[in-house]
């Protein structure tokens, strides 16, 4: 019970945990506890992105295909 009353202070303080490592965020680098984990993070969410051109690209062969049939 004693952790519930001290959660709720957490959020009133507006105190975050990091993401990252799940120690208390610092303002200068909110919602992080850092500048490394805050780019720890934004690594994450690179890796993620170049996943995602992978996927989109047969959208494109398909575009292309369409215009050289208009053409022919
Ligand atoms: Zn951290």
């Amino acid at each position: 019970m004693n952790e519930m009353k001290k959660n709720l202070k957490l959020i009133k303080n507006n105190k975050t945990k990091c993401p990252t490592c799940g120690n208390f965020s610092v303002k200068s680098s909110y919602p992080f506890c850092s500048q490394r984990c805050s780019s720890i993070d934004l690594g994450k969410w690179f890796d993620g992105k170049y996943s995602i051109p992978s996927v989109e690209d047969p959208d494109g062969l398909d575009i292309v295909k369409l215009s050289e049939k208009d053409k022919s």
